[in-house]
């Protein structure tokens, strides 16, 4: 047995810790699926004092650390080096304390997002952070990716909702700011470098997250539009005229509507033709039952009357609203069979949507003229969505697709990543959304934080020698 075996099996007992061929496959791997790395180790810690024993060993020892959550992310960020440990959260996932005055929920980075949701529901209250992928996506995964999400136009997005945070350094130890309250300007704000940072400074460990009051209407309704200077108008006097109810906006271009709904149709009828050039789904949420319907049915009843609207669907029950949200979520079946694909989360202003869009889809086709391209996002909050098929899998046509949409986001000033963080993807594009004094800062940072670079190393920030 060697030193670093011997210290992570005192660390977490013999059960928890798995080397060589025990390894499952599952800890190789996110969701991109592609590499399968060799990891040395997988340890599942059950206490923060276990993790913080980890990181003490490996950072003696110099070895790399990869934590993971529910392996969601699709950027390589959860992928482990080879020989690296696995840092696996799934034991730390209790729900510790919901405090209904302060209407927060402190929970371990292990829960998953639907598990906190379900906690929350049954005492009255809201997480508004809610992601597809809710069912595994863990509290610590969305915090270390600063998740966004089908909310974020109302409520914002992970950053805004953690009140306080506990975290282990790269040193073993740990820190713990667990607060309740929104405003704390004593000093440094420090649990934002954690939020967004991917595993690369710190390990969370726990979070109090903010909720709120579980709303008493829910309405959904699916618009068609035909031009994109409309979806824009659409949101701003949604807005207005909801009084701040709207909680969703996705878009969804024609491409996108015609390839799910058809691909679906065996499973439910889609809701409206096929011939629109753009779709819209909002939801509004509020706390009355009488009003808040009339007042939704009044609001897409003016924008038909503005011209905004040429078509609109409203969900009569729960049934037809999920079959409605089903447009823009049941997507893994039917993408699955477009193999090999490429996927961005890519964020621009919104006026710059339309454009950038344009712009990415004219450079892909430039390369590849018969390319399947389907885009959608969640408009609120500037998040833009390609997915591209050129029926070549190749990193030298993944290559070719990511110049094309990362050029057109950077003409834009945007960001080459809204939701999945950067990971590993993504790196060496870093430099089309951040300046080159920003990504020295982000080093400086790194450098401080995580002196031997055990945590996640070669994620996010591109290596020193790049131009970068
Ligand atoms: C169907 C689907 C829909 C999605 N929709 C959205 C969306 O609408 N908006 C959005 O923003 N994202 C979305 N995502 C992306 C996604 O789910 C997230 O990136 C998620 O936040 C990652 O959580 P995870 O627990 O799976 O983390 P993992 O994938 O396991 O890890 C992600 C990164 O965080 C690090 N990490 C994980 N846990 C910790 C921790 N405790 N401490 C330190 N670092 C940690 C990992 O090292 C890695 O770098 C979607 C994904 C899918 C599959």
């Amino acid at each position: 047995m060697t030193d670093i075996h011997a210290q992570l099996a005192k660390a977490v007992g013999d059960t928890n810790l798995f080397a060589g061929d025990a390894i499952e496959d599952r800890y190789r791997t996110d969701l991109s699926g592609i590499l399968r790395a060799e990891p040395g180790f997988v340890v599942r810690p059950r206490t923060v004092q276990e993790v913080a024993a980890i990181l003490r060993a490996a950072n003696a020892e110099g070895i790399a650390v990869t934590t993971q959550g529910g392996r969601t992310g699709t950027v390589k960020g959860a992928v482990p080096d080879k020989g690296a440990i696995v840092l696996s959260l799934e034991r730390m996932s209790a729900i510790e304390e919901l405090d209904p005055l302060s209407m927060t929920i402190t929970v371990e980075a292990g829960a998953t997002l639907q598990a906190v949701h379900e906690a929350a529901e049954a005492a009255g209250f809201l997480l508004p952070l809610d992601l597809g992928s809710r069912g595994s996506a863990t509290v610590g995964g969305v915090i270390s990716t600063n998740a966004g999400g089908l909310r974020a136009v109302r409520w914002g997005v992970a950053r805004d909702m953690v009140l306080g945070l506990e975290a282990v350094l790269a040193d073993g130890r740990i820190v713990t700011g667990l607060k309740k309250t929104l405003k704390d300007n004593a000093g440094y704000d420090w649990k934002h470098l954690m939020i967004g940072s991917e595993g690369t400074l710190g390990v969370v460990t726990r979070a109090t997250l903010r909720l709120r009051p579980i709303p008493r209407t829910t309405m959904t309704a699916l618009i068609a539009t035909d031009g994109f200077d409309k979806v824009v108008a659409l949101l701003r006097d949604l807005d207005i005229d909801l009084g701040g109810q709207l909680s969703s906006f996705e878009v969804m271009w024609q491409d996108f509507y015609q390839m799910i709904t058809e691909a679906n149709r065996a499973k439910r009828a889609p809701p409206m033709p096929a011939s629109y050039p753009f779709y819209v789904l909002i939801e509004a949420m509020g706390g009355d039952p009488v009003g808040d319907p009339a007042r939704f049915e009044a609001a897409l009843a003016a924008a038909i009357e503005r011209g905004q609207a040429s078509d609109v669907v409203i969900a009569q029950s729960g049934r037809e609203r999920d079959a409605l949200w089903a447009v823009r979520e049941d997507l893994m079946e039917p993408m699955r069979k477009l193999w090999p694909m490429f996927a961005f989360d890519v964020s621009v202003a919104l006026g710059d949507m339309a454009a950038t869009a344009e712009r990415a889809i004219t450079a892909i086709r430039g390369e590849y003229p018969n390319a399947l391209i389907l885009t959608y996002g969640h408009a609120g909050d500037g998040n833009l969505h390609f997915v591209v098929g050129v029926g070549d899998g190749s990193p030298a046509a993944e290559h070719r697709v990511d110049l094309a949409v990362y050029s057109a986001v950077a003409q834009a000033g945007g960001s080459i990543s809204a939701e999945h963080g950067v990971g590993l993807t993504k790196r060496d594009y870093l430099g089309f959304s951040r300046t080159p004094d920003e990504i020295a800062l982000m080093r400086i940072l790194k450098a401080a934080l995580d002196p031997g670079n055990i945590l996640n190393p070669g994620k996010i920030l591109p290596p020193s020698s790049s131009l970068q």
